[in-house]
Parts: C-alpha cells; structure tokens; sequence
C-alpha cells in the first residue's frame, strides 16, 4: 500500500480492512501504521518529537562505554538541537565540531567522521544522519563525540548500531503520537457528530415549533439535558410570561461586572471561569435574532473551566433558539395584528349601525368586554348638566348611572389628566383609589381617556381580578379602540345636532313645522287623544308696519318664549308658519287646551312690549273619531283661529265641531 493509500485510509480503518481482507493480504491491522513516515513538511515540526525520542533512547540500555560518549541531536538542517550530558564548558566546542560535520553530512549523505585533539584528548567526532522510512530523507542527525582509540578499536560500528536504535525510537515515538492524534481526532469527530445530530434536533424541534413559549421550553430542556448539572435560567426582557419556572424577567438592576449583562449588552457569550470558589464556571448566553436581544441564559455549572467548543456549541443553540424565538413572535405578532384589525373592524362595523348615543356606549361597553375578556368594564362619560362623569354603561351594577366627580378615582384621574393607564397589582400599589376596582375585586385595570373631536369627554376602563392579566400590547389596543369610539361618539354627536338644528326654527327656537307634523302623526298612533292650538298675532302686518321688521322679530321671539313657558314638559310648541305658532298637547282635550290658550292670550296680553295680543284656535282628536289624521286637526284648529279673527281678535275659539257638543264653553 503506498503512503498515499495508507493517508486516505487513516480515518477509516474498517474500510482498510475491508481492502486487506479481499486482497488476501496480511492480515495485520497495524501494518497501515508502519508505513506511516516523517515527510519533508513535517521536518520542520519534528524538533520536540526528536529531541523526545533522543532522551527516551539515551535513558535506556546500551554498551555502558557507548552510553558514557558525548551524544547530541541535530535537525534537519543540521543545527544542533539538543544534548542532555555536556557537562562543563566543551558543549560548546562539541556543538561546533558537530555543526560543521552534519553540513558535510547533509551534502553527502552519509556519516561523516573528523578528528581533532580537544581538552588535551585525542577525540573522534561523528554525525550519523537518520535517514526517513519511505524517501530516505535525512529529518536528524545525531552527534557523538568518542576519544579516538575507541572509535578505531569499533566504536565507528557501535555508533552506527545506536544511531539504528535512535531511529527505531523515533519511529516507535512517531507511531505512538500518530496512533494518539488519531484517536484525538476520531473521538473529536464522534464527539462533534453528535453534537452535530444534537444540534440538527434541536433546530428541528424549535423550528417546529411556532407558538413562543414551545420555543423557550424547548431550549431550555434542551441545554439542560445536555449539561444536567448546570443550574439554567433564562432572563427574558420583553413583557413575556412563561409557565415555565426557570423562566424569569429580567432584573432591573445588575452587579457592573454580571455576566448576564455582560452578555445582554455585548449581545455575545460571556464567560466567567473560577471567580468566586475557583471550582465554578458561570455563563451569560444572549438570546437573539435579527431584531435584537431578547434575553439571556444564565447558566452556572461545577466545573473548574469550560471547554472551547461547549460554548461554541452552547451559542448555536442559543442563536437558533434566538431565531426560533423572533419567528414564534413575529408570527404571534402578525396574528396579533390580524386579531386586532377583525376586533377593530368588527367594533367600527357595529357601531356605525347606530347613530343614537346611547346604543353606541352600549355596543362599546359590550364589544371591548369581549375583546379583551375582561371582567369589568365601565365607560364614564362627562355629563355637562349633572356636572360630573356618568357611569353611562357598566357592568357592576351599582355604578351604573352614577355621577362621579371629574378626578376622583382611577377614571376620574383617567379624564382629568388624559393619559392612559395600567396597573397590574391594585390591590398592592398604594396612593390609587378606585371604588370599581375595591368593590368588584379587580387587580388589574388598563384604562383610557375617551376623546370627541379632540377633547376628553370621557374614560374607558377595563378591569379584571386577576393581576397581571392585561398585557402592554392590550393597554395599547384599548387607546385604538378608545379612538374608534370617540369617531363614533362624535359622528352621533353631530348627527344629534344636526337633527336639533333640522327641527328647529331659527328665529324662534321652537320646533319646525314638519317635526310638530311628525310628531303629531305618531301620538295618533299610539295616544288616545290630544289636542292642537294654532296661535296667530293679532293685526301683526301693521306691528311691522310700526315698528319695523326687526322690532316684528323680536315680538315674535316674545310671544315665541310665552308659548315655551306656559306649557307642560312633552307638549310640543312649534312655529307653523309667518307669525303663527301651534302647539300639541298630547292626551290632552280642548277643555284642558283652553286653559293653556287662555293662559298664552293672556300673558301675551300682559307682557309683550309693545304690545301684542294673539288669537287661538283649538281643535282635539281622539281615537273614537272616525278618521284620524294631521291635516284635519289642522285644518279644524285653523278654522276655529279664523272665527276667532272674525269675531274680534284676542281670543281663544275651539273647533265648531266640539263647541258644539261642548256648547257651555264660555270662551267662544
Ligand atoms: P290678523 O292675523 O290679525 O288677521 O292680521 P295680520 O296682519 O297678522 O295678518 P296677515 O296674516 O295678513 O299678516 C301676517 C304678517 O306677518 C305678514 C308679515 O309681514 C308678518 N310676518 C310674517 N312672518 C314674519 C316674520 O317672521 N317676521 C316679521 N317681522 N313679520 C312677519
Ligand atoms: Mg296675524
Ligand atoms: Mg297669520
């Protein structure tokens, strides 16, 4: 087998068998090993291994006159490298003698002998080059220094015998360190097999892995059942909560000199080795990916040190687990984002169903107690005219319609303020005080103003009994939400407004025609009676005419505030038209009207200035009529007005029809 072969074959030697066995040859398995040789390359390298064997072969045996000669190694390139038995000052005058030698040597290749009178001795010096198994390369030469007579009575042959032993020596050496450095090598590579295999499940089972606390569970199972007497954990940065007992956030405050923040900030494994007791190895392992660092492994293990390539191995892990870690929570984010834009959707599409304030805080408060599974929810909204916050939807009872003072309790300090806020332990935060949260129970509350059209109107809070239960990225949906609503909550608003302004009449205050029309047709439906009068100013064309338009305006805005204070709450003044208003008493009938007529002709009489009066027409309806409708409730007060006009002014006539059968009515 050539050398070549033999190389190729080193890492295998099954296959080397193998090879053997089907050619029939010898069937030593160490064979291979022999025609292992020292090659040029590695002349350089070989002084230690040299020098080695050089002292392993003078401690042994050997002709005790040999053995007392001067004997000295040099390399390859003939400078002398070692001499375990030069005593006094000659070692330098043997290096000499030997150095000059082995040039000639070297050149010749072949022992090369001199000799020359030193320390007052005749002395034989020799250099005995040993020659390489394959190429016959010299890769030493070894030195000796022999008193004359002996080198001619066979020393010169002496020399040679131990110079062949020198070589058997290197080889023996050679073998050995080979055979070891193999086995090094083939046990490393097993051990980084396995590794390799380790690694390759992990990754596999962490990448299987989607959900964040899988991940996190996986890797820590992981590194401590590879290395079962480290005590492990693992400090996470983000607002993440684990199951997981060695899992825990990380510490607000560090030691300068903490390996966890060593590691944390350099985003890099650190390590401390031996520096409390000198017996134990401490390691800060970052948990990363391409977004940043998102925690770190703390793992301490009794060991003096800890190899090179376990933390090499270590970081793989940790990087993979890093990866793992971001994609599990980029993919819980991205669901996460979808979840919230259906809830956002899904509130936004139900509250545009309803334009009515009160169905909007209704669909809100039930919407976000859904959403973020809540306990307790309570929407306060600013209540101008009751001056405080009402409870205007809450699902703890007792609060519900309650005013409460602008800035007392968490909602209070919510609307005053204007900022949101979360806590996660009520019941242990001391300064807080909320009336919600005592009588329900609730440690956990995240809350938020609600704004209309940039101004706070309001607070939304959700509470739940459990601390901890709200997490920072709901405290966050909660303010989009809060926005959402208050679109809402403004749109109704103005559509409130909008509708007021609509039904409305402008000069006077009171309702416009069409919604007193509106109204009226639907008390027909459900009422049993009611009752219209029309009231017109009296002779108002020469009012004008005396005193001008404006000075009209006013009178009519006058008569128009008599009207509104003389009647109930629920009856409807309106101005039907010019300087005629009309007013419906619900469940009221012309003898009841009367005496609202009466009480407007006579204030009117009585307080305008200048001085005005009006005339009314009544007319009621009631369900047994036999036809039912506006225009004739109209039409019949209008008639009644028209008598009163003919018959004088200043006066209050009802309708013929009911005069008729009420014919002792003293007013007609
Ligand atoms: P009477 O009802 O007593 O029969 O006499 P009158 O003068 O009030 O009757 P008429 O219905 O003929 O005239 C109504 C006048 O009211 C005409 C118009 O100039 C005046 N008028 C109607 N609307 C307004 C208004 O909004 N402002 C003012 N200043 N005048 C108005
Ligand atoms: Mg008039
Ligand atoms: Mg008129």
């Amino acid at each position: 087998m050539s050398e070549r072969e033999a190389y190729e074959c080193k890492d295998n030697r099954v296959l080397l068998q193998d090879t053997m066995q089907s050619s029939g040859e010898n069937q030593d398995p160490a064979a291979w090993l022999r025609e292992m040789d020292i090659v040029s390359y590695d002349f350089p390298y070989a002084a230690s291994l040299i020098v080695e064997s050089f002292r392993e072969w003078r401690s042994l045996a050997g002709p005790a006159f040999a053995k007392s000669w001067n004997w000295g190694v040099l390399n390859f390139e003939g400078k002398y490298i070692d001499n375990t038995n030069f005593i006094g000052h000659s070692e330098q005058s043997w290096k000499v003698q030997w150095e000059a030698a082995a040039a000639f040597a070297l050149e010749s290749k072949e022992l090369y002998t001199a000799h020359q009178e030193a320390d007052g001795h005749q002395m034989s010096f020799l250099v005995l080059p040993i020659f390489s198994r394959g190429k016959r390369e010299i890769f030493a030469l070894l030195g000796c220094a022999m008193p004359q007579d002996q080198y001619e009575q066979g020393g010169l042959h002496t020399a040679e015998a131990m110079a062949a032993h020198y070589e058997t020596c290197f080889y023996r050496r050679f073998e050995h360190v080979f055979v070891s450095d193999l086995a090094g090598v083939h046990l490393h590579a097993e051990r980084e097999s396995n590794r390799r295999s380790l690694l390759f499940q992990i990754v596999q089972r962490m990448h299987d892995n989607i959900d964040v606390n899988a991940v996190l569970n996986e890797v820590i199972d992981s590194i401590s059942a590879m290395y079962p007497g480290a005590r492990l954990e693992l400090f996470m940065s983000q607002d993440h909560r684990s199951t997981h007992p060695q899992v825990k956030p990380l510490p607000l405050c560090w030691a300068n000199d903490d390996v966890c923040a060593k590691a944390f900030k350099d985003g890099r494994v650190a390590l401390y080795a031996g520096r409390d007791d000198c017996h134990s190895v401490e390691i800060g392992l970052p948990l990363g990916g391409k977004q940043g660092v998102y925690g770190v492994f703390h793992m301490v293990m009794d060991k003096p040190s800890f190899p090179e390539v376990d933390l090499r191995f270590l970081t793989m892990v940790a990087d993979t687990a890093g990866t793992a870690f971001e994609n599990a929570k980029l993919y819980e984010r991205s669901n996460q984002l979808i979840r919230e834009l259906r809830m956002s959707n899904e509130l936004t599409q139900r509250l545009n169903q309803s334009l009515r304030l009160g169905e909007i805080f209704q669909y809100a408060f039930e919407e976000l107690l859904d959403m973020f599974d809540a306990d307790y929810c309570c929407i306060l909204h600013m209540n101008e005219e009751k001056g405080g916050l009402e409870a205007i939807a809450c699902n703890y009872h007792p609060l519900l319609g309650e005013i409460i003072e602008k800035s007392a309790g968490l909602g209070g300090k919510v609307y005053a303020t204007g900022e949101a806020l979360i806590l996660s332990d009520y019941q242990n935060s001391a300064g807080t005080y909320s009336r919600l949260m005592d009588a329900t129970g609730s440690n956990s509350i995240i809350a938020t103003p609600l704004s209309v059209g940039g101004e706070v109107r309001g607070a939304i809070m959700l509470t739940h009994r459990d601390p901890h239960f709200f997490s920072y990225d709901s405290y966050r949906l909660l303010q989009a939400m809060a926005g959402h609503i208050g679109l809402a909550v403004g749109n109704a608003r103005l559509h409130a407004e909008v509708r007021r302004l609509a039904n409305r009449d402008t000069l006077t205050g009171l309702y416009a025609r069409h919604y007193l029309d509106e109204v009226i047709k639907d008390k027909q439906v459900t009422d049993f009676c009611g009752s219209l009068i029309v009231v017109d100013i009296d002779q108002f064309k020469m009012v004008n005419d005396t005193y001008g338009h404006q000075q009209g305006d006013k009178i009519l805005k006058q008569v128009s505030e008599i009207v509104k204070s003389s009647i109930r709450q629920g009856d409807i003044a309106a101005r039907w038209g010019g300087e005629e208003l009309a007013v419906y008493l619900p469940q009221l009938g012309v003898q009841q009207a009367v005496f609202v007529a009466e009480r407007i002709r006579n204030r009117v009489m009585g307080e305008t200035k200048p001085r005005v009066t009006v005339s009314c027409g009544i007319a009621e309806w009631s369900w047994t009529d036999e036809k039912v409708s506006v225009e004739s409730l109209f039409y019949r007060a209008d008639m009644a007005l028209y008598e009163a006009k003919n018959n004088g002014r200043n006066l209050v006539v009802i309708d013929n029809k009911k005069a008729e059968v009420g014919a002792k009515n003293p007013w007609v």
